[in-house]
Parts: C-alpha cells; sequence; structure tokens
C-alpha cells in the first residue's frame, strides 16, 4: 500500500500533525512504521519494543512508557520523525514470557534478564534487521536514533544507516523501575548515567555524563537529551516517500 494512502491528522497534547503508517514484517519483527510529518535524512526515529504494562497500564515497574512519552514529545517539537513501534512484548519472548520472567525475579531476587535465562528464554531475543531496511527503503540514509540500547545503534549501522545517538533521560517511577534501568546499563551497557540518580535527571542540573558512552573514536555522537534541540522543522529537505 502507497503510505500516502494511509494518511491523517493526529492530535496529541493540542498539537495536530500529519501521520502515514507503513507495515514491517520480518522474522521476529511485526510492527509499523508511524510516519510523522515530513521524513527527511536525520530525523529522528524512535525503535520501540511493545510494553502492554507500561504503556497502556502505566505499571511503576519499568521505563518503556515515560520512554515512548518521551521520543513523541521530541518528534512533535521537532515536527517530523518516525516511530517504529514492534511487537517485541517481554524484549521478543512474549507476554507469557515476560509473566514467567517478573515471576521469577520476584521469587529469587534476580534481575529479569537472569530470569529469563534461567527460564530457558534468551535474555532479549529482539532483532532490527527488517526494521532498519524498512527505514532504508524510506530512502533514509541518516537518523537520529532516540535511544538509550547500543545494540540498536549497532543494528541500523549494519544495515547502512549513520546513526547519532540521542539517548532518552526518563525519570524512574520507582525504586523498582529505578532498578531496572541498573540492571539495564550494567547487563546491557544502555547509555544510562551512573553518578547521578537517574531518576533526578530530568531536575535542573541533574544532567550528567552516561559512564558508558562510546570512546571519542566511535563515530556515534551522543547528545544528552535533556540538552537535545529539535531540528527547526522540516525546512526545505524534500519528504523522502512524497506526502
Ligand atoms: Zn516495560
Amino acid at each position: 500500500m502507497d503510505p500516502a494512502d494511509t494518511e491523517h491528522r493526529f492530535r496529541r497534547n493540542g498539537q495536530d500533525l500529519r501521520v502515514r503508517v507503513v507495515e514491517v514484517n520480518g522474522d521476529g519483527e511485526r510492527g509499523h512504521l508511524l510516519l510523522f510529518g515530513a521524513v527527511a535524512d536525520g530525523c529522528l526515529v524512535r525503535v520501540h519494543s511493545r510494553c502492554l504494562y507500561g504503556e497502556a497500564l502505566r505499571s511503576q515497574d519499568c521505563d518503556c512508557g515515560p520512554e515512548l512519552d518521551k521520543a513523541l514529545d521530541l518528534i512533535q517539537a521537532a515536527g517530523s520523525g518516525v516511530l517504529v513501534y514492534l511487537e517485541q512484548e517481554g524484549r521478543g519472548a512474549g507476554l507469557i514470557a515476560k509473566a514467567l520472567g517478573y515471576r521469577e525475579s520476584e521469587r529469587s531476587g534476580a534481575d529479569t534478564f537472569a530470569s529469563y535465562e534461567a527460564l530457558g528464554y534468551p535474555a532479549d531475543a529482539r532483532t532490527y534487521v527488517t526494521t532498519a531496511r524498512a527505514l532504508a527503503d524510506l530512502g533514509l540514509r541518516s537518523v537520529q536514533l532516540l535511544t538509550n540500547n547500543p545494540a540498536k545503534v549497532q543494528a541500523l549501522r549494519q544495515e547502512g544507516l549513520r546513526v547519532t545517538a540521542v539517548p532518552l533521560r526518563t525519570r524512574a517511577l520507582s525504586e523498582r523501575a529505578r532498578d531496572y534501568l541498573e540492571t539495564k546499563r550494567t547487563r546491557r551497557k544502555h547509555w544510562i548515567p551512573t553518578d547521578a540518580a537517574p531518576w533526578a535527571l530530568d531536575e535542573p542540573g541533574g544532567m550528567s555524563p552516561a559512564a558508558d558512552e562510546p570512546p571519542a573514536a566511535d563515530p556515534v555522537v551522543i547528545t544528552p537529551g535533556e540538552n537535545f534541540r529539535p531540528r527547526p522543522g522540516p525546512g526545505p529537505a524534500p519528504d523522502l516517500i512524497g506526502a
């Protein structure tokens, strides 16, 4: 289907944006690309895995809801961007595996990655190959990726996209969510600061460099989320897939 045929108005936080929808369907990667505004090289992109608890139910056990909110806030402020929403509940293992993992963590005190492994699931089953190709199919050659996850940056680069990582700083919703952030930092090398309470990062002056930022030789450019200034509108850049 021509994405233009799906275009409609979308209202959030009192602001209207045009949105188009493209399906993604590959091995382990089912979902959609939501194209907000005019999509051009260098636009903001969020690759987000579904989390029923954190997003729809607003649970305070993880940071998925706040991350999604913040990504959409930044895309709206920029006037354009892409949200890739993937049906990758439970890091690709599904909601039952996630429930079993939570139950195991509650019982043993282990983090959720260890619990997945104890139950015979991969700690993280997600891939982003089809997603990267779908972004390239839009005509994109470079993106600003809203993520704390180096695996996502790496995956998109492997498919030939130039990626600038823009970390998402969010306030942890509870002690448990803070522990989960810490687990993602230590176990998966997510770019989450260590020398300041992550849940205080939205406070003025609370920003601090991520301990696990890539070395300077790495072409990834880390722009702290709080200091990030969206580009002024799409300007003269043509919409890559036509409006
Ligand atoms: Zn979550």
